[in-house]
């Protein structure tokens, strides 16, 4: 059995169908703090199989070694946390504590289980403000953000855990992987599930969908006089199903024979970079629905561009994402199309 933590969430509910439709058996874990509980019901209707979910917060240790007990399982992909940069910088505090917190008290309970297999979702933002592109795992980490600031911190607490097996010669060692998600959009074929923000969403996608549906006047476009194509900013998009791919081959690898050794970071990007008005006229074009914009001033702290060099994933984890921009596009305003007011329909 996997368990997935923040199992409701965007990117876990697409996990979660690729992991049951691979045969997998799923124990999804989240406190709906970001989520509902109807992405797994559609998660179940999409893929014919049942999940076995539980309503509760990852912080709870007793919860977490209970779960352990009670089930058994093989590995763990730990999603849950708290993920808009603005509000990480108005409550901070809140933020180091559910997302620090939250993988202190998993990966204690996974160690008393004796179950060190994680998969972790980290984020392109740990390179921080890139000195040079495509950015490869190797190249240097910052943070500009507490959000960033978190992932950053638990990729560090991580890479601690194979150093103290070694110096304990415990077995089994711990395998992680660090998987560094670009930009995910998109979302399933079926526009049964996709990304709902429950607030004001924080990125572009459900911005452009929002405004398309009409629940926006227009996008806004944070400057269009950075160095690039079309002064716009550059960002490497991946559709979500892709990366719900990913999270299958690096479970696959952590429970194949040669695993995974320590800690590994890997990118799941795509490798190419598209401008802010590429995607938008991708989407106004592919779907032919009208997205009006403006042009306003630069948002603090965004970088010109960022892509990634993906050669790793494809060598290691025997990944690569194949749907191309057109179907990102569309399957992210067939979702935002048929719930114009997310799971709340
Ligand atoms: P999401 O908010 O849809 O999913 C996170 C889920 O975790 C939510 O369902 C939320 O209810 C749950 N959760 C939060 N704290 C919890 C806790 N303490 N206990 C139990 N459940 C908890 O976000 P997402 O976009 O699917 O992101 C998933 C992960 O990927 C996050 O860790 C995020 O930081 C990371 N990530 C996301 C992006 C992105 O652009 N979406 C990019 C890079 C990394
Ligand atoms: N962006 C924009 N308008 C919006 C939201 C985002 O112009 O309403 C731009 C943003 O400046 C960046 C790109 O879209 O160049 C992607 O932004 P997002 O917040 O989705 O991702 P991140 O900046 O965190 O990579």
């Amino acid at each position: 059995m996997i368990l997935v933590t923040g199992g409701a969430g965007y990117i876990a509910s697409h996990t979660c169908i690729e992991l049951l439709q691979a045969g997998y058996e799923v124990l999804a874990i989240d406190n709906l703090s970001n989520a509902s509980k109807e992405s797994l019901q559609r998660v179940q209707k999409i893929t014919g199989k049942k999940l076995t979910f539980i309503k509760g917060d990852i912080r709870n240790e007793q919860l977490m070694a209970e779960t352990f007990q009670q089930y058994n399982i093989a590995a763990v992909i730990h999603f849950a946390g708290l993920k808009a940069v603005g509000e990480s910088c108005a409550m901070p505090l809140e933020y180091y504590d559910n997302n620090i917190n939250s993988t202190l008290v998993l990966t204690q309970a996974m160690q008393a289980a004796n179950c060190k297999k994680l998969v972790f979702s980290s984020s392109a933002t740990v390179y921080g403000n890139p000195e040079k592109l495509p950015l490869t795992e190797d190249m240097p980490l910052s943070a500009t953000n507490p959000y960033g600031r978190s992932k950053l911190i638990i990729e560090e607490i991580l890479r601690d855990l194979p150093i103290a097996d070694a110096i304990k010669q415990t077995n089994p060692p711990w395998s992680v992987a660090l998987l560094r998600y670009f930009n995910p959009v998109g979302a399933h074929q079926s526009g049964l599930i996709g990304e709902d923000p429950s607030d004001t969403p924080n990125n572009l996608m459900p911005f452009i969908t929002q405004t398309a549906i009409g629940r926006r006047e227009k996008l806004a476009i944070f400057g269009d006089d950075y160095d690039t194509v079309d002064g716009t900013g550059v960002r490497d998009y991946i559709h979500v199903v892709d990366l719900a791919l990913g999270h299958v081959k690096a479970v696959e690898k952590l429970l194949s024979a040669g695993g995974i050794e320590g800690v590994q970071a890997y990118n799941l990007g795509t490798g190419t970079g598209i401008s802010v008005l590429e995607m938008l006229n991708a989407f106004a074009k592919t779907n032919k629905v009208k997205v009006p914009y403006e042009i306003v001033p630069r948002r603090a702290g965004d970088i010109a561009a960022c892509y990634a060099d993906v050669s790793r994933a494809k060598k290691e984890l025997n990944w690569q994402a194949t749907r191309q921009l057109e179907d990102m596009v569309k399957d992210s305003w067939h979702w935002q199309s048929k719930n114009p007011k997310g799971y709340k329909n």
